[in-house]
């Protein structure tokens, strides 16, 4: 367990900028295989996060939540859900998911496969 609230804060917000842009990048039409790849990363994440507490709480969202893997739009929603899951709990303000569209840009629009939209 960490024990430091300022390392598990910065993890967090880490965390969540990888997990959220991850999504905002993540085909609108995806194969079977994407989607599935989508769904074992989340699986993982949630098993691997590095701080115990974290993991545990975050374990028993997805299970009421199971991830949303079928398109960009419906990951991206689905992620800005269970962040607002987490805010809940901390007491934090929920964020706006209207938005999520716009907010997590990776700088990646010089990928030659980005389509300009
Ligand atoms: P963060 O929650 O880190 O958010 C960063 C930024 O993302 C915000 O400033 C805002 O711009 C944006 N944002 C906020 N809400 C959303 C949303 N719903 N969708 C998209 N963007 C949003 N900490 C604990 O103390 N106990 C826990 O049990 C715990 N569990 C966690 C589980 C997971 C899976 C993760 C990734 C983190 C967890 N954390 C936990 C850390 C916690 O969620 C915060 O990251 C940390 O407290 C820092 O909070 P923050 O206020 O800087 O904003």
């Amino acid at each position: 367990k960490l024990g430091n609230e300022t390392i598990k804060a910065e993890l967090g917000r880490a965390a969540w900028r990888l997990f959220h842009t991850t999504f905002a990048r993540f085909p609108d039409k995806p194969t079977a295989e994407e989607s599935s790849a989508l769904q074992s990363y989340i699986y993982l994440f949630q098993r691997l996060y590095p701080c115990g507490e974290c993991a545990n709480h975050f374990r028993q969202i997805l299970d009421q939540f199971p991830p949303q893997v079928s398109s960009r739009s419906a990951a991206a929603a689905w992620g800005c859900h269970v962040h607002n899951e987490v805010n809940k709990s901390l007491k934090k303000p929920l964020f706006d998911c209207s938005n999520i569209g716009d907010f997590y840009d990776c700088g990646c629009a010089e990928d030659p496969n980005e389509k300009v939209e």
